[in-house]
């Protein structure tokens, strides 16, 4: 296995800046999810990294090996996409080892191979199916199997689960983490789903417009988000953001809330608010972060629609005119098209700098 390092990679389409550069190390070893919005450039690195796609700058290295200018089968990495394009007519043993016959290996050496990879993805008793005869996450096993038969140094995964039902994709996010494990490889992810990001990756690197926002591991992001992309990307539902102003109070920096409500300031925040009084900021509240009962200042927001979803009910509505998302427990009592009093838990409080976007933790 292997490092992969990209060092001010470069990518344009004509006239069209893409990824305009890209500095990023993943250990070996280490599972990395890259994650982002439709378009963010995301399967233009991977696809960088494999070599199916020209670099218009920049290098990158697999181990100590310039691969920049390297054809894809000379990098030593395997893929495994979203369409897993199995040959129909082929058994799943043929489709495991086809990559092998093409580069005309032995018949025991492929025989070997694939008995190994089929074992690794449960699939040793269906060597013999067709893929019509096997289930969507089954075919997916193949493709992964596939990939496994080469003995890369690196794998690259392109959103692999996007065409399976949901329960599937959550047993094969289990499968992957665990062939992680049991490999040991350096694997580097694509997806646009912050789940499967957070639940997959040793470490996310959130994308956006072709450059990187953080990268981190997931309970990193979700806690100290950099900037408001970050934190309203990760956490599903996503955090509220509430415009304040920072105002001076009796017990140092306040936080003034639209309808003039005081928000004491958390400690964590203190040094970085006293130097702002008299500006705005932007406050993030989980809506996992909002209490039923507390002696801190309630917030009130208007509720259009209650979810119920058994465990608890989520309240979506306003809050002085912005959306707001309020998760309560099953057994509050909330009217649509009325108001509801919710209470932030402070010590899990957001803020960020109005006009940079930044988190004012960062500034501590
Ligand atoms: P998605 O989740 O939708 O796949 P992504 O983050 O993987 O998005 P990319 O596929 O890397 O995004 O595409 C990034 C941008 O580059 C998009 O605006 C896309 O339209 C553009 N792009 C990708 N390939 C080409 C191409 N061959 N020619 C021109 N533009 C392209």
């Amino acid at each position: 296995m292997a490092s992969v390092t990209l060092s001010g990679l470069t990518k344009s389409f004509g006239a069209l800046q893409i990824i305009p550069d890209l500095d990023l190390t993943i250990a070996d070893k280490e599972f990395v999810v890259l994650v982002g919005p439709s378009g963010c450039g995301k399967t233009t690195a991977l696809r960088m990294i494999a070599g199916l796609e020209e670099s218009s700058g920049g290098k990158i290295s697999i181990g100590a090996k310039d691969v920049t200018s390297l054809r894809p089968g000379l990098r030593n990495i395997a893929m495994v996409f979203q369409n897993y394009a199995l040959y129909p007519h082929m058994t799943v043993g043929a489709n495991i080892g086809y990559g092998m016959k093409a580069r005309g290996e032995s018949p025991d050496a492929i025989k070997t191979a694939v008995a190994k990879a089929a074992r690794i993805v449960a699939l040793d008793k269906l060597l013999e199916r067709r893929p019509k005869e096997l289930s969507g996450g089954q075919r997916q096993r193949v493709a992964i199997a596939r990939a496994l038969v080469r003995d890369p140094d690196v794998f690259l995964f392109d959103e692999p689960l996007s065409n399976l039902d949901a329960k599937l994709r959550v047993e094969m996010r289990t499968e992957i983490r665990k062939l992680h494990r049991d490999l040991q490889a350096t694997m580097i992810y694509v997806t646009h789903d912050q789940v499967e990001a957070m639940t997959l990756a040793d470490r996310v690197v959130v994308m956006n417009g072709g450059r990187i926002e953080q990268a981190a591991d997931p309970m990193t992001l979700y806690s100290r988000p950099a900037n408001m992309f970050v934190a309203g990307f990760i956490g599903a539902p996503s955090m509220n953001f509430i415009e304040g102003a920072v105002v001076s109070g009796p017990n140092g920096a306040q936080i003034k809330l639209p309808g003039g409500g005081l928000l004491s300031s958390p400690h964590q925040f203190q040094g970085a608010l006293a130097a702002r009084v008299g500006q705005p900021v932007v406050l993030g509240i989980r809506p996992e972060h909002l209490i039923e009962g507390s002696d801190t200042q309630p917030l009130t927001m208007t509720v259009e629609n209650v979810e119920t979803l058994g465990s608890h009910r989520l309240l979506i509505g306003n809050l002085a005119g912005a959306p707001f998302t309020a998760q309560v427990s099953s057994g509050y009592k909330a009217i649509e098209g009325q108001t509801a009093s919710v209470f932030p838990d402070i010590q899990h409080l957001h803020l960020f700098d109005a006009t940079t976007k930044l988190s004012l933790l960062a500034s501590e």
